[in-house]
């Protein structure tokens, strides 16, 4: 049996090493979705992959299956983006480790994403050419949601509907799959109206759309929180590069 080999544009999310010469790569990619493959000698030689394999990187990936086994083998990567810009720039940096964590922890194995590819290699440029904000970040991590299908109800009741939310406060029932108005539910997060209207403009909203947008300091934290109230709802565990933008208040 001749194992399958092919190719697709793909960034690297991850790597870890693997053995002493190895890696193992995690990458998203156009054709496979998420997936791990085997660099072998990606340590050892600098030949091999020529680009370093780093987190962040784009290019054409050639893959093989192997019968029977998850990990797929990392044949060649030709990069494309190196994305060396986010490198020397700490709020970048912490920019670009999440929006890769939470495409390695969101995106299901083996499914093609392609429009959620698009999305994360357009958000890696705009922060490689501008500087890392609150609001490209929000508008990133709410429309990584849509496009995996996990989008919340913003603008009308989750529970019985009601579209007439109007600017008053509304419950936040991430669980529950979005909004939820105060006749629906008395317990759990209030969420403002102003809150809840900016989450309705982020939603629709392009990535090049949020460079030149601003959302007041109390209305970035209050959209955060609740898309950090979503984004853990599903996944497991600390979403480990979250600290590090804690750490350096740049989120
Ligand atoms: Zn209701």
């Amino acid at each position: 049996m001749v194992a399958a080999k092919f190719e697709t544009r793909a960034i690297i999310l991850r790597t870890a090493a693997y053995g002493e010469a190895d890696r193992v790569v995690t990458m998203l990619g156009a054709s496979m979705g998420r997936a791990s493959a085997l660099a072998r000698g990606a340590r050892k030689s600098a030949k091999r992959f020529a680009g370093g394999l780093g987190m962040a990187q784009e290019g054409r990936a050639i893959l093989r299956e192997r019968p029977g086994a998850e990990l797929l083998v990392l044949e060649e990567f030709d990069v494309e983006q190196v994305h060396e810009g986010l490198a020397g720039d700490l709020g970048k940096t912490a920019h670009a480790a999440y929006a890769l964590e939470l495409c390695e922890r969101l995106c299901p194995p083996r499914q093609p994403e392609e429009p959620v590819l698009a999305w994360l290699s357009e958000f890696l440029m705009l922060l490689e050419r501008g500087r890392a904000r609150a609001e490209r970040l929000r508008v990133f991590e709410i429309g990584l949601l849509r496009r995996l299908g996990l989008g919340p109800v913003l603008d009308r009741c989750a529970v019985c509907s009601r579209g007439d939310l109007g600017t008053g406060n509304v419950r936040w029932h991430p669980d529950g799959g979005g909004v939820v108005c105060p006749d629906c539910l008395h317990r759990g997060d209030i969420m403002s109206g102003s809150t809840r209207r900016a989450l309705v403009d982020l939603a629709d909203m392009s990535l090049a759309d949020a460079e030149s947008m601003a959302l007041d300091r109390e209305t970035n934290a209050g959209c955060r929180h609740a898309l950090l109230g979503l984004l853990r709802s599903h996944v497991s565990g600390p979403l480990r590069s979250l600290e590090f933008i804690e750490k350096m208040g740049a989120g």
